[in-house]
């Protein structure tokens, strides 16, 4: 191995959002995560929804938003316009 020009590899934690943690090797002294292999879906086979920015709660509020009274009074109101 050439001298001087490779990284210090140390033992490294990663933190999981899930409260997991496991060591690793690597050149930073922490790492954080948001899913590992004893949250994510795939490994526990329990159906959960991945949400990482807020998406799918977004995505119900416009749906029922969408399918209000008022809006829907509004869409019919434009149809009959064209
Ligand atoms: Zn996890």
């Amino acid at each position: 191995m050439k001298e001087h020009i490779h990284p210090e590899l140390k033992v490294a934690t990663v933190t999981c959002a899930c409260g997991e943690t496991f060591q690793v090797l690597s050149v930073r002294d922490e790492i954080k995560v948001e899913i590992c292999s004893k949250c994510h879906p795939f490994f526990t086979g329990k159906k959960k929804i991945v949400d990482t920015a807020g998406r799918v709660e977004k995505f119900i509020q416009r749906a029922q938003k969408a399918l209000s009274p008022e809006e829907l009074r509004k869409r019919q109101r434009r149809k009959k316009r064209t």
